[in-house]
């Protein structure tokens, strides 16, 4: 079939809206019509060359949408469903599939990394060469074929424009708080960067009862939106000393829990500073490739301080992403305002460079 898609070819050139073919799904499958998808800071690395992906390739990771189509042997979902994308097709039988971790499949790191299906083949196309789908997933089309496990139904009543964030930003920034880090009722949360993964560590922190939740960032309208989705206390650190600002909140010691959403040294940095002795600091954000950071590991031993990474919020997909609708639909998860600007496929360079600059809203593609 055909399906329109946005084509990126190498940095610094537009992607371009184009017609390309669709083939159907194969054995475990699955032929998804998405109704929205949203920009997220994992598709800026590539557009901006900070992590490396040869052209061409369709962008796009986070999307919901209706089954069109099953290929053989597909049991977890049916044509009609209502399905949110996840970017983790795991394989279901692994060690780490096992054990809950699917977002540490190998096959993860094999496939979808490698932007092809588990045969290693696209299933989109162009005059008849390949074109890959990012993450396996390739969200900024009107219709993708992803594997079965990237394919999560959830209910029929939730408008799919706000379910499609449930599959990168908010699985990842309420997962980190949940099943990640385990914060507790009370416990001080710091979050640095306030885009659509940063806001959702400060829903997740809202959601579990966390006590104070200081947002950081250096926009005013992000830190503004962060408010209204639950920080007590902001900082814009290009006003006021973050350190100091955050010991005065908390005091001397620091706070139990730092959530860093950008993925820049500095700021992963600051996050194990600010947390107290015993306390852990959280990487969810994304680094550019080379990134290094220097922590001291006598700190890190004597003071008990932990530093640890959390992809994907280490969720189970299937488990999880029905349960966050869910919340969202019971009013407990403010997911509407997590929304900034709804575009069309046409606007998504001008989306993308205004990336960054906005109030850390997500922009959401409709199709
Ligand atoms: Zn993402
Ligand atoms: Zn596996």
């Amino acid at each position: 079939m055909k399906v329109t898609a946005a084509v990126f070819e190498s940095v610094g050139k537009p992607m371009r809206v184009e017609e390309l073919d669709l083939e159907d799904p194969k054995e475990g499958e699955v032929l998804v019509k998405l109704a929205a998808s949203g920009l997220c800071h994992s598709d800026y690395h590539v557009v901006k060359g900070e992590w490396s992906s040869e052209g061409p390739v369709v962008l796009g990771h986070e999307g919901a949408g209706v089954v069109e189509k099953v290929g053989p042997g597909v049991t977890n979902v049916a044509v009609g469903d209502h399905v949110v994308l996840s970017w983790v097709p795991y394989c279901g039988v692994c060690t780490y599939c096992n054990s809950g971790r699917p977002a540490l499949c190998p096959k993860v790191v094999e496939t979808a990394y490698q932007n092809v299906m588990f045969d290693g083949t696209s299933r989109l196309s162009r005059d008849g060469q390949a074109v890959p789908s990012y993450l396996a997933t390739g969200a900024f089309a009107d219709h993708v074929v992803v594997r079965e496990s990237s394919a999560i139904p959830v209910r029929k009543d939730a408008p799919l424009d706000k379910a499609a964030l449930v599959g990168c930003a908010v699985a990842t920034g309420v997962g980190a708080v949940i099943n990640t880090a385990g914060v507790q009722p009370g416990d001080t949360v710091l979050v640095i960067g306030c885009g659509g993964v940063g806001l959702s560590v400060i829903m997740g922190a809202t959601l579990v009862s966390a006590g104070q939740i200081i947002a950081v960032d250096v926009n005013e309208g992000s830190l503004e939106r962060a408010r209204s989705l639950g920080a007590t206390a902001v900082i814009n650190p290009r006003q006021t000393d973050l350190a100091e600002a955050v010991r005065e909140l908390v005091g001397e010691a620091g706070v139990d829990w730092a959530f860093e959403a950008i993925g820049l040294k500095p700021t992963v940095e600051t996050a194990y500073e600010l947390i107290r002795p015993g306390g852990t600091a959280v990487v969810v954000g994304q680094a550019a490739e080379g990134v290094t950071i220097e922590i001291d590991p006598m700190v890190m031993s004597d003071r008990e301080k932990s530093l640890i990474g959390s992809n994907y919020g280490s969720c189970h997909p299937a488990l999880d992403f029905p349960r966050l609708v869910d919340l969202y639909m019971q009013g407990k998860l403010d997911l509407d305002r997590l929304v900034g600007r709804t575009v069309s496929i046409h606007d998504i360079n001008e989306s993308f460079a205004a990336m960054g600059k906005g109030d850390g809203g997500r922009t959401v593609i409709t199709y």
